[in-house]
């Protein structure tokens, strides 16, 4: 029974998304349907006449997040970031050159560029409310991508982008700690493996989850700035936290567990 039930739960589970960047070059890419009909402080919002009226939520969240984020990275965005939000999942799709993909897909971003599904046509797994968080989540990514340049795509451990990015999006509450839990009971991969993994077999493997876990730990153990310093310059780890990273693995391990992390 328990291993019937698990396939349904990882996939409700794992709110997951594509690893930024990661995409392919979008010469595909259509956005001919959609116009730039909103700007904001710092963005600059393209839709079709439908969305229209979702841009104004999207910008209050992205400008109530951006100084946060940017002061916490260090960084200054000289230009604004341009939001594309595609009228739903399947045209979302087809825009990232991913024209199969199961419908969790819901966020990319491609350079400084924000790509997303529109929180009024969410798809079957995603509501109006995940997909807040979700543009959040995708700003993060570019404002990491401003603070790394091409290191995020060479260096950046997997976990920490995708575990960084949910961090700041809010995206992290019990049922996600929950995920994480059973994940551990069960085989969870291992911080290497989840590198290895590409960005569909990441989410199979619940690796969403598993990725803002180790963060929470990390913050909630040795701070946030410590955390800012490893997405800076992840190959140093080892001087950061003063341990290596089997070490960490295995404190995370206890921490999710509940057990005693000395
Ligand atoms: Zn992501």
């Amino acid at each position: 029974m328990k291993m019937k039930m698990r396939p349904i739960l990882l996939n409700v589970f794992s709110i997951v998304f594509f690893v930024c960047l990661a995409l392919p070059n979008l010469n595909g890419q259509n956005t001919d349907s959609l116009s730039l009909v909103k700007e904001s402080q710092h963005f600059a919002f393209y839709s079709t006449k439908a969305d229209i009226g979702v841009l104004d939520s999207l910008a209050i969240i992205l400008e109530k997040n951006y100084a946060r984020i940017t002061n916490r990275l260090g960084i200054e965005i000289d230009k604004k970031i341009n939001v594309k939000v595609f009228p739903d999942v399947k045209s979302f799709h087809i825009a990232v050159n991913y024209p199969d993909s199961p419908d969790w897909v819901v966020g990319s971003c491609v350079g400084d560029e924000l790509l997303m599904v529109s929180p009024l046509n969410p798809g079957s797994v995603h509501s109006y409310e995940s997909l807040m968080q979700v543009v959040v989540h995708e700003f993060v990514h570019i404002a990491v991508y401003y603070t790394c340049g091409d290191k995020v795509l060479s260096a950046l451990p997997k976990w920490l982008n995708e575990g960084y990015a949910q961090y700041e999006a809010g995206q992290l509450n019990d049922r996600v700690r929950k995920s994480v839990e059973a994940s551990l009971r069960d085989k969870a991969p291992n911080w290497a493996q989840l590198n290895a993994a590409s960005a569909m077999e990441f989410g199979h493997m619940n690796g969403y989850a598993i990725s803002v876990s180790i963060v929470e730990f990390l913050v909630d153990t040795y701070g946030i700035d410590k955390l800012v310093l490893l997405i800076k310059a992840p190959d140093d780890l080892d001087t950061i936290y003063g341990f290596p990273e089997n070490t960490l693995e295995e404190q995370w391990v206890r921490y999710v567990k509940h057990e005693n992390t000395d």
